[in-house]
């Protein structure tokens, strides 16, 4: 794969677009030393953002639980979002809008420091290879758990917190797996490394609640297609001890979209009816022009 500092085209960076190759950082960066950094993934399909304002909404969220502020409105990086797309020509693509704390401070201590943005898109179809999206992907148990809501600010997606995602989606990769499921503080189950999770049971969907980890876009998105099509939604402690008792199991996320899990370490699921109907209902979601004439559109979207 060509690496991403060798590559073309124009990188949106505190407001101008910067040639790709040139949009880079000192190595006395706070953000690289301390991890005050704060990112979204977003996916344009047919040349329109899918929930731009959700995920746009959420990276100014993040900052402020990492304690600074971007010196961007909402609606300034809308534009910039869809313009760094227009700019190098893509219309079905990654977005990936990153804030972080710059190199005028570098002590634990940041309060001095100037907060920079940049927005990136690249060409990127499917986060998981295509043949496991039928057969369902195989997952193992992390090293590392979620840390407990008092113990980080879970609710941002904040480049420190992937630590130990890193790590465990490595060790899962070179066991010849290709995810890991992580578990939070009290030993339940929480989500994947980057991706949030499902299991059905007698034709209702199980998630967990999201006490301690990213409340995904595309969890929320999912929730709501599912119960607009009767699908029974309950939110609740799923221990690794209940897995035996599931038959279909898939995760959720910006990147992965809706994939089919067919195993989680000795435990086996049989990709079926529900997850194959909420993969075709969320592709055509995030196609749709006008979503909420063809599905009453999740609040998410909405709000
Ligand atoms: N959890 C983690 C750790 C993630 O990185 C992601 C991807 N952003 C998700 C969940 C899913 O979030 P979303 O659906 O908003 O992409």
């Amino acid at each position: 794969m060509l690496p991403f500092d060798e590559r073309d085209g124009w990188i949106w960076l505190d407001g101008r677009f910067t040639p790709w190759r040139d949009a880079k950082l000192h190595v006395l960066t706070h953000a690289l030393h301390y991890g005050s950094g704060v990112f979204e993934g977003m996916r344009m399909y047919d040349g329109r953002i899918f929930a731009l304002e959700a995920h746009t909404r959420r990276l100014v969220r993040s900052a402020q639980l990492l304690d600074f502020a971007i010196p961007w409105s909402e609606a300034e990086l809308n534009e910039a979002a869809i313009e760094t797309c227009l700019r190098n020509g893509l219309h079905n693509c990654y977005i990936r809008p990153i804030a972080w704390r710059g190199a005028e401070q570098l002590s634990v201590s940041a309060l001095d420091t100037r907060v920079h943005v940049a927005i990136a898109a690249w060409p990127w179809p499917k986060y998981f290879d295509e043949d496991r999206l039928r057969r369902g992907i195989r997952l193992c148990w992390a090293k590392y758990r979620r840390p407990s809501a008092d113990a980080a600010p879970t609710a941002a997606k904040a480049t420190g917190l992937y630590v130990i995602c890193t790590i465990s989606k490595n060790v899962a990769e070179r066991e010849g797996y290709d995810d890991a499921l992580m578990l939070d503080s009290t030993g339940a189950i929480a989500e994947a490394t980057g991706a949030n999770i499902f299991f059905v049971r007698d034709g209702v969907l199980f998630t967990p609640p999201p006490s301690s980890f990213l409340d995904g876009i595309t969890r929320q998105t999912i929730i709501a297609l599912a119960r607009a099509r009767g699908i029974k939604v309950v939110e609740s402690r799923i221990m690794p001890a209940d897995l035996g008792a599931f038959t279909e199991c898939f995760v959720v996320g910006t990147a992965a979209e809706v994939t089919p899990v067919g195993q989680i370490a000795e435990h086996a699921f049989q990709p079926g009816r529900l997850t194959f109907g909420l993969i075709e209902a969320y592709s055509a979601l995030v196609r749709s022009r006008v979503s909420a004439a063809a599905e009453p559109a999740p609040a998410i979207l909405a709000s």
